[in-house]
């Protein structure tokens, strides 16, 4: 299982949504001015969300 959590507090939501550029498996998504993760059992672990978010708000953890 995949733990995904954006922390809304640090996250920049749309004036960033760099997690949501990159992610090759469309699991965060920009909806609305919120980051929000859909479909986490498509995520592949790959990390380039956290990688590039500026604010550390993403964490991706193997539970
Ligand atoms: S680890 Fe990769 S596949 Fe999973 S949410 Fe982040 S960018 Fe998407």
């Amino acid at each position: 299982m995949v733990k995904i959590t954006v922390d809304q507090d640090k996250c920049d939501g749309a004036d960033c949504a760099e997690c949501a550029d990159v992610c090759p498996m469309e699991v965060l998504v920009l909806e609305g001015d919120k980051i929000v993760v859909k479909n986490k059992e498509d995520c592949s672990l790959c990390e380039v969300c956290m990688d590039v978010c500026p604010n550390e708000a993403v964490k991706v953890e193997e539970e």
